[in-house]
């Protein structure tokens, strides 16, 4: 290689650290995907950011993270423990962090040994007779806890479904305001193939929107998540005063939020991704994999 080559090669490389420190985004990382929606929130995709730059700036604005996380019945056995021990490994690396969990089962919770800075604290929770309350009522338990604890003592909080694991880091760089998830089944397809609650009578009716999101994940400052899980339980009790539910239950009052209150940040579906789907074209890290689904043997009906 010439001295010239050289040059601009090393040249070209500084210029892009220096933007991905100064912006800490590097949208053009991804020319196959979208990285950034019609209202400039950003899409998080590996190779965009570079981990150190998000890590240095929380510490240094000492973020606290918290993790919600339900495993009502039979779930907890099934998969709550590699849920724990995976999150240790892979989530939010060097922040304090405190997971939630709320369970009926509190005697049932796995011992999990904890990082420095890492807590866990177990809350019980009544069980809802059919899975579908279980996971619509998420939001009501979830706007309380943030209302009476979690607002007063850490800057952000996330909300996960238990039937999961993390296999690579899943950091700081998720964190924002407003955090949303594309789904990994709907994320290529077309709008008109979305599963929204075409219902006119639920409260959870929209007939188009930006996205699919999926509710295995969603985040950000205790403000926001408050006033997102907040509305979607009121939305549900007016659905079950009308006598109607929506078609994916909370997802579909999730769908509705995020179509009205536009995310801040969205997250790819390499933060969330099914291993049965076929094209993994786009997917360069798998941060979080759902684990297979047994409802015959698991859910309550
Ligand atoms: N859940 C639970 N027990 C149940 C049903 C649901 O703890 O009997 C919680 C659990 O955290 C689960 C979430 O609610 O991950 C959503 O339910 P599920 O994962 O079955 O929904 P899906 O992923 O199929 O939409
Ligand atoms: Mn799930």
């Amino acid at each position: 290689m010439s001295w010239k080559t050289t040059w601009t090669k090393y040249a070209g490389i500084s210029i892009v650290l220096i933007l991905l420190g100064f912006t800490s985004l590097y949208l053009r990382a991804r020319p196959k995907v979208q990285t950034r929606t019609s209202w400039k929130a950003p899409i998080m995709w590996e190779l965009m950011f570079d981990p150190r730059v998000y890590d240095k700036k929380h510490q240094e604005e000492q973020t606290t993270v918290s993790l919600t996380v339900f495993a009502v019945g039979r779930y907890l056995e099934a998969y709550l423990e590699t849920f724990l021990t995976s999150a240790e490994e892979h989530f939010m690396p060097g922040l304090p962090v405190t997971y939630y969990v709320f369970t009926d089962l509190p005697e049932k919770v796995p011992n999990i040994t904890l990082g420095p800075m890492r807590n866990l604290t177990v809350v019980w929770v009544k069980k809802h007779s059919r899975w579908q309350d279980i996971s619509m009522m998420r939001m009501k338990t979830i706007s309380d806890i943030i209302e009476r604890e979690l607002q007063h003592r850490f800057t952000y909080v996330f909300c996960f479904d238990v039937d999961q694991i993390f296999k690579a880091r899943f950091g700081s760089e998720a964190l924002g305001e407003s955090v949303a998830l594309l789904h990994a089944w709907f994320y290529k397809l077309p709008k008109y193939r979305f599963t929204y609650d075409k219902n006119p009578e639920s409260e959870a009716y929209m007939e188009q929107g930006d996205y699919y999101y999926h509710a295995a994940i969603f985040g950000g400052t205790c403000e926001k998540v408050k006033a997102l899980t907040f509305s979607c339980y009121l939305s549900i009790m007016k659905d079950k005063l009308s006598g109607v539910e929506a078609l994916w239950h909370d997802e579909s009052h999730l769908n509705k939020y995020f179509w009205i209150h536009k995310p801040s940040k969205l997250l790819s579906p390499e933060y969330c991704w099914d291993p049965s789907i076929g094209d993994k074209s786009d997917i360069l890290i798998r941060r979080l994999i759902w684990r297979p689904k047994e409802y015959d043997t698991l859910r309550t009906r």
